[in-house]
């Protein structure tokens, strides 16, 4: 294909604080030239994770964004042209595009995709997000009938799912969120039991109130001390599925982690779970299939927010750190 412009957002500072606009810059570079085994990819939707400022802090369970180069993440794209013999011209793909308007990558790195109305609900539903809620809830927390499963970020990509897959599987949900628009919306529409305003309660008394049997399984987003305040109301034999810490990734570390680890984790014989989406890789076609039907069915309402420009994707993340998003976030490119 001819060269031409490729808008694309770069990371000129690692931040050391909060996330700013000033750690961005636009810039505008080549449209490459797909080498063998690459297909060219014009990116469709760029998805706003909060793993991407994550990624800043150092290497994960991959390695850390460098500052001076292009800002790293996942989209769902279009092949333009192809040199690998796996992938041909208006497939639809799922990879590490980065913030550009265009990228070449190797087809072996790129997921194809099935195309489908509307193409959000591959990075919603049935991406990273919806599958992180289904095998995070159904393989790490193992909820039963009846049990009182907890989710934070409730309103959030991740935990909007968990909520719902929990409700369909006969639990009690609470979710703990940041605003009453969001605990509302938790309740009124997505079927959750209760919901906590984080930034208005105590999310400890408040637990007391909504679980007075106490909690059984707690899907964590946020570490800190929402995570504290579930580690003293978590009932004998209870699981925490460890999925991710949102409150310490924006800015320097916290003042203090949970308290009482001895105390209650020992003494209830709690486990705590971490895991990677990409450890149930097996299991995708599964999950996938179960997720397709609940939608279908009414049975899961996917909540998404969709901003468009790449010149809009510094602020997209900015705000979904600060908890501006109802459901996934993600950013049209036309
Ligand atoms: P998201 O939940 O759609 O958005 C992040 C939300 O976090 C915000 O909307 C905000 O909502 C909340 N938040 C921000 N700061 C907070 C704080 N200090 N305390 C409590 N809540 C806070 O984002 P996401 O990308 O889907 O990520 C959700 C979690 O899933 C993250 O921890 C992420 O790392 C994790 N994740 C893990 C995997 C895995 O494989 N383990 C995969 C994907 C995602 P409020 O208004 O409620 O504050």
């Amino acid at each position: 294909m001819a060269a031409g412009s490729n808008r694309q957002i770069l990371l000129i500072e690692t931040p050391k604080e909060k996330l700013a606009a000033s750690n961005f810059k636009l810039d505008i570079g080549e449209i490459p030239s797909p080498k063998e085994g690459e297909a060219l990819l014009k990116v469709k939707l760029i998805s706003l994770d909060a793993a991407n400022r994550a990624w800043m802090q150092g290497a994960t369970y991959r390695s850390a964004v460098e500052a001076g180069t292009i800002m790293t993440g996942g989209a769902i794209a279009e092949v333009v042209e192809s040199k690998s013999p796996d992938l041909k011209a208006g497939d639809i793909v799922f990879g590490d595009t980065g913030w550009q308007e265009y990228a070449a990558l190797p087809a072996r790195q790129l997921q194809k995709m099935e195309r489908m109305e509307p193409l959000s609900h591959l990075l919603s539903v049935y991406g990273i997000a919806g599958l992180t809620a289904y095998h995070g809830l159904l393989d790490v927390g193992r909820p039963k009938a009846g049990d009182t499963v907890v989710v934070s970020a409730a309103a959030g990509s991740v935990g909007s799912i968990v909520g719902q897959i929990a409700k369909l599987k006969g639990c009690t949900v609470i979710g703990i969120a940041g605003g009453d628009e969001k605990c509302a919306l938790l309740t009124k529409e997505l079927g959750f039991d209760h919901a906590i305003n984080y930034k208005k309660e105590a999310v400890g008394k408040a637990l007391r109130a909504a679980a007075p049997k106490g909690v059984d399984v707690y899907f964590d987003n946020v570490g800190g001390d929402i995570l504290e305040a579930l580690l003293f109301n978590m009932n004998n034999y209870g699981r925490i599925a460890c999925c991710g810490a949102v409150s310490q990734y924006d800015g320097a570390a916290p003042a203090h982690g949970p308290r009482g680890i001895p105390g209650l984790i020992v003494v209830k014989r709690l486990t705590m779970q971490g895991f990677i989406l990409t450890d149930f890789n097996d299991k995708r076609a599964e999950a996938l299939a179960d997720l397709h039907s609940w939608v279908n069915a009414g049975k899961i309402k996917v909540r998404e927010d969709i901003l468009s420009g790449i010149e809009n994707t510094p602020q997209a993340l900015i705000g979904l750190l600060a908890g501006e998003n109802v459901g996934k976030r993600m950013v049209r490119l036309d």
